[in-house]
């Protein structure tokens, strides 16, 4: 028996895909080599590219040298056939941005929430905020809210900030929107968005740490997202550095927040009498001994609970990101230090460490990606 309409079409839809990806990801090319790295024959190759310059999904850029003879036209990926919506949800505010689909912010807004906001509170303020910014073709929208997200079902399982617990996320905010929604943790959105676009580009195994009101982790293995069994996977704050410690604001004691979140400088900065962590970072770089030494603790706590992760999963690369970076002068050596101190085993020591390229904008970068991914992704299907 021969392979049926349906097989043809599946088979249509992956190769399609195939040729857009090789030109997402490896950049603009000859007809020639997309047929040698595809593995497509050239004539059916040509049929698919007039399809795709049609839809607009890929475009002709201009020529390239060649070895004699004509000059070949390059086709490249057109980031602009359409976009992507990306928002990560605050404590007091919505933030969101218009992404094209090679991860450039178009347009943004910023919309404050009221106090302990419902779910449908906040999602009648997205579907505003989507509406403000549509423009032409909007694939999806991809949401980032900090807490335990179970990204494959949509559900929010617990949100601390949000006093959110097992909230249908995606469902309801699609129905509203009249597109796809995807939803994610917020530092596994800004991982994902350093992995395609950041500093996590050359890595297959990283770890994207941030530092600041919390402390998390979002983990790459073999260049995909680690989720864990629930979405719970790279809660690196909640570690134990001491069983006999501080209190945590989880419940547990000495947690690794405990000693290297901001409420511990802060703390630190009371007792030392400076107003807040900004103060002590000032007087630390004009030379004060306590305010230093303050920020080399910290430094050398978070890299310590660094140190467990990279003996557990052995990645090629840490980068760190979240609003403390700013200071990161002040801790990124001691943090080093102590992460390749005594390092097991000895190639450890070769672990890259860099900042996020994106800053805080990798937020909304990834949670557009989110929908963005999952256009791409195979067999994609005629327009
Ligand atoms: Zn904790």
């Amino acid at each position: 028996m021969g392979p049926t309409k349906g097989d043809l079409q599946l088979l249509r839809g992956h190769n399609r895909g195939l040729i857009v990806d090789l030109l997402r990801h490896r950049g603009p090319m000859s007809r020639t080599k997309l047929s040698h790295l595809s593995g497509l024959a050239p004539s059916g190759l040509t049929r698919m590219v007039r399809d795709l310059l049609a839809e607009g999904l890929i475009q002709e850029q201009g020529k390239c040298c060649s070895h004699g003879g004509r000059r070949a036209v390059l086709l490249g990926f057109n980031p602009s056939y359409a976009s992507t919506v990306g928002i990560k949800v605050e404590r007091t505010r919505i933030r969101a941005a218009r992404v094209d689909l090679a991860g450039k912010i178009l347009d943004r807004v910023d919309v404050p929430l009221p106090d302990a906001p419902s779910p449908d509170g906040v999602f009648e303020r997205i579907g505003e905020t989507v509406e403000d910014l549509r423009r032409g073709r909007v694939l999806g929208v991809g949401v980032g809210i900090s807490g335990l997200v179970d990204s494959s079902r949509g559900i929010d399982l617990y949100s601390p900030i949000l006093a959110w617990r097992h909230v249908e996320v995606t469902g309801p905010l699609s129905r509203l929107l009249g597109i796809p929604a995807w939803v994610e943790n917020d530092v596994n959105a800004l991982t994902l968005a350093e992995r395609l676009y950041g500093a996590g580009r050359p890595f297959r195994h990283f770890v994207c740490l941030t530092v600041g009101e919390g402390i998390g982790a979002g983990v790459v293995l073999q260049g995909e997202l680690y989720h864990g069994a629930f979405g719970g996977a790279g809660e690196l704050g909640h570690i134990t550095m001491d069983p006999q410690g501080p209190l945590c604001r989880c419940g547990a004691r000495g947690c690794l927040e405990v000693y290297a979140s901001d409420g511990y400088l802060e703390t630190q900065a009371h007792r030392l009498d400076f107003t807040d962590i900004a103060c002590m970072a000032k007087a630390a770089r004009n030379g004060c001994e306590l305010a230093r030494t303050t920020f080399a603790e910290m430094g050398r706590s978070l890299g310590q609970g660094a140190k467990n992760v990279v003996n557990l999963l052995n990645p090629e690369a840490l980068v760190l990101g979240g609003e403390r970076m700013e200071d990161a002068d002040l801790f990124l050596p001691e943090f080093e230090h102590e992460v390749r101190r005594n390092a097991f085993p000895e190639e450890a020591r070769d672990l890259t460490i860099l900042s996020a390229e994106l800053g805080a904008d990798g937020f909304l970068i990834g949670a557009a990606a989110l929908a963005t991914e999952s256009f791409f992704q195979l067999p994609l299907e005629a327009a």
